[in-house]
């Protein structure tokens, strides 16, 4: 297949063309120039790497009817929040059917993998590896502790089957045990991840220590916290339809001119769908309500190459020929790409051939399941 428009990724947005064989690029270069000579079948449109979902909690999928109207803490908030009584609740076949069916949308929608805070400790993780199985979705879980006090058997377990640990909050988690989690991820090469100032501001020098791979909302940070997180080399995940729930939204334009590193999320599958489209043309348009706009290759960027940068697989935000990015195909004006995508991308408008990417192949790929 043969695409001729524009090209959005790592390297920013260009025209060109793409010729796609096998869900994979063999050959890109400047219109006119290929080699089919007219004999491949040829689409107009936008060629973009796979999105990967930024933060997700997909264990709440389980939930299909709309939340109470509460407080924030009445609704998510751990142990007793209407979430986890949820959660408590559900049979794991039940849950493990619902992640599945959240994970089988995605695929549809072209999103290659997710970022996923799995609560329930050892055996949320291992639901959710069972769950994704023969899905083509990869799914990054970053496991949460349950038992009270903490005790470190437990985060070993959750290591051995997990990417790494997403907690709650520095405000649910003492110091010393966000010093203990944390060095025990680093010395296994895992992710610590964790919600930081998202109901209020917190103190960036309790949620920077010890310093997390990755801080999701940001919702109350004050700029200068933001110029910390920049400076500490953590990346931020907004969920920017999640917090309009609540009546707050993420500083997308300060973060964009601070130069935070940003990925976009979903947040709670309870509360809205895995859709990685929905959100950024959500986070566009809120961004302008609020007269502070982030532009749309930010945006763009925040789905579709800072978080194959902060897997350490950035080659796959680039689509190069030979290289390892699973390109997706848009049927749209390839006038101002970025643009494009951010407010009028939709699943309806992937060309199918090259909608089912190939798996990615994780070289330091854990607890494949063994259930
Ligand atoms: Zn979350």
């Amino acid at each position: 297949m043969l695409v001729e428009g524009a090209v959005l990724d790592a390297e920013g947005a260009r025209p060109s063309y793409v010729r796609i064989a096998h869900g994979m690029v063999v050959e890109t270069g400047v219109i006119g120039t290929d080699s089919t000579r007219g004999k491949e079948r040829k689409i107009h449109g936008i060629v973009t790497p796979s999105p990967v979902n930024g933060h997700t909690h997909l264990g709440d999928a389980v939930s299909t009817r709309e939340p109470p109207n509460v407080s924030f803490s009445e609704l998510v908030a751990p142990p007793s929040g209407y979430k986890f009584r949820i959660l408590a609740e559900a049979k794991p076949g039940a849950k493990r059917r619902a992640m599945r069916a959240a994970l089988d949308r995605m695929r549809h929608e072209g999103i290659a993998g997710t970022i996923d805070f799995r609560e329930e400790g050892e055996p949320g993780v291992r639901e959710l590896r069972r769950a994704a199985e023969g899905t083509g979705v990869h799914v990054v879980i970053l496991g949460r502790p349950v038992g009270r006090p903490r005790e470190s058997a437990e985060v070993e377990r959750i290591l051995e089957v997990a990417d790494g640990i997403g907690l709650s909050s520095s405000r649910e988690e003492s110091a010393e045990v966000r010093q203990e989690v944390a060095a025990v991820c680093r010395a296994k090469r895992k992710f610590y991840a964790l919600h930081a100032s998202e109901e209020v501001r917190e103190p960036p020098d309790a949620y920077l220590d010890p310093r997390p791979d990755l801080l999701v909302h940001l919702t109350c940070a004050e700029p200068s916290d933001l110029e910390q997180v920049r400076d500490a080399g953590t990346s931020i995940a907004v969920c920017p339809r999640s917090n309009a729930l609540f009546g707050r939204r993420p500083l997308l334009g300060a973060m964009e001119r601070v130069g935070n590193r940003v990925l976009i999320g979903t947040d709670n599958a309870m509360l809205q769908s895995p859709s990685i489209w929905r959100e950024l043309e959500f986070a566009y348009v809120t961004s302008r309500l609020f007269h502070e706009p982030a532009s749309a290759m930010f945006l763009a960027r925040a789905a579709l190459v800072e978080p194959w940068r902060w897997l350490g697989q950035e080659e796959r935000g680039h689509l190069v020929a030979g290289g390892p990015a699973a390109p997706l195909v848009f049927r749209l004006p390839p006038d101002d790409p970025a643009y494009q995508i951010v407010t009028r991308a939709t699943e309806h408008l992937m060309v199918p051939a090259a909608r089912h990417a190939a798996p990615i192949t994780d070289a330091e790929s854990v607890g494949e399941s063994d259930e």
